[in-house]
């Protein structure tokens, strides 16, 4: 930020430098006009030396040209003429002292991807100064990015309106800038990674306790703000140890797996579901109260019990206890009347959904 500021300021102060010394060169050329008609001597005097003094501020422009490396253009529309200072030559891969002949500024600037003329010529009757970005092919053959900050000096007399442009190689602040934008991604995107992994459960994909518990402290605000219904589903495999015991720890993964796959299809825009133990899962189903999700429970209820089976195991059955949330709720007092209508599910023979009270 503070390199892109700098370089304004620095382009800005050379615009204001440049318009300083077309003021004052015009100022000299009337004075010496004025000369030349018979003017008495300490006129002539004082003619001289701010004539030197235009040579040495001249002078002093072309050094703090070169210092900024800046390049300075100028165009006089009226004779399609242009004149390349120095350090303008120095950016397209010239010598400083390079003589320019006849055609070779428009051959060099045809080179390039945009029309310098024609850009400056589009904005002719803008106010102040305005900026261009252009990449130029050097006579080497190499790129530069540089920027361009421009204005037109009207005049009285339509044939003296000139366009003087200051122009900066930013190749490298542009090369910075983008390799920052790239790192700034990156760790955007390790960020968002990493956040997502703090919160997923990496058996099953499924949202871990931690996200389904900020979920819910969130969801029983708008409860108790808005009145929205709210439901929590629990769920838990029956007698998963079996599983386990009959086939082994691997495909008991691949049973919880399937079990998360088949509640996925499940589940609606906006429902929440989680692993929050071992063969323990929830769905937080906002919007629904008990009714829906008393439905949307037996339904899984049911797809459990019959697409469960992975390989040569039989399918697994789940016990599920509901809670409606109410407005006083909070995700912990939800969660544990959820909890407790599964374990009614339980003693009342598993394979079945209970409400909590
Ligand atoms: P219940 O019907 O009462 O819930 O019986 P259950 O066997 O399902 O419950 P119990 O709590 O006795 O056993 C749970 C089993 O789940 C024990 C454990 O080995 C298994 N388990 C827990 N986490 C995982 C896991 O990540 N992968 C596998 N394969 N098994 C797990
Ligand atoms: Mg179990
Ligand atoms: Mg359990």
């Amino acid at each position: 930020m503070d390199t892109a500021w700098t370089t304004e300021a620095a382009m800005a102060a050379a615009v204001v430098l440049l318009l300083s010394l077309a003021a004052w060169w015009l100022i000299q050329l009337r004075a010496r006009r004025g000369l030349e008609h018979d003017v008495p001597s300490t006129v002539s005097v004082l003619a001289r030396r701010r004539r030197k003094k235009l040579a040495e501020m001249m002078r002093i422009l072309s050094m703090a040209e070169e210092i900024a490396d800046l390049g300075l253009w100028q165009y006089y529309p009226a004779r399609n003429e242009q004149e390349w200072s120095g350090g303008m030559k120095c950016l397209f891969g010239l010598d400083h002292d390079d003589a320019l002949m006849e055609g070779d500024a428009e051959t060099l600037l045809a080179a390039n991807e945009i029309d310098l003329v024609a850009e400056v010529m589009a904005r002719k009757g803008r106010r102040g100064v305005f900026g261009l970005r252009m990449t130029v092919q050097r006579v080497d053959g190499s790129e530069r990015d540089i920027r361009i900050r421009a204005c037109h000096i009207d005049q009285e007399d339509a044939h003296s309106h000139r366009v003087i442009a200051v122009l900066m190689d930013v190749t490298d602040h542009a090369r910075r800038e983008r390799r920052l934008k790239e790192s700034r991604e990156i760790a955007l995107r390790e960020a968002r990674r990493a956040r997502e992994l703090a919160e997923t459960d990496p058996l099953t994909g499924l949202a871990n306790r931690r996200r389904i518990m900020a979920e819910l402290d969130r969801l029983v605000v708008l409860v108790r703000e808005q009145r929205q219904p709210l439901s929590l589903i629990l769920f838990d495999v029956d007698h998963f140890k079996r599983v386990n015991d009959r086939h082994g720890h691997t495909v008991g993964d691949e049973v919880l797996r399937q079990i998360s796959m088949i509640a996925e299809e499940q589940v609606r825009e906006g429902d929440i579901l989680g692993r929050i133990g071992g063969e323990e899962f929830v769905w937080v189903v906002p919007g629904a109260d008990k009714t829906l999700a008393g439905l949307a429970a037996e339904r899984l209820r049911l797809a459990v019990a019959m697409g469960s089976g992975v390989g040569k195991t039989t399918p697994v059955t789940i016990s599920l206890g509901i809670a409606a949330a109410r407005p006083g709720d909070t995700a912990l007092g939800l969660f544990a009347r959820a909890d407790a209508a599964l374990y009614d599910a339980k003693h009342a023979g598993r394979n079945t959904v209970r409400l909590a009270a």
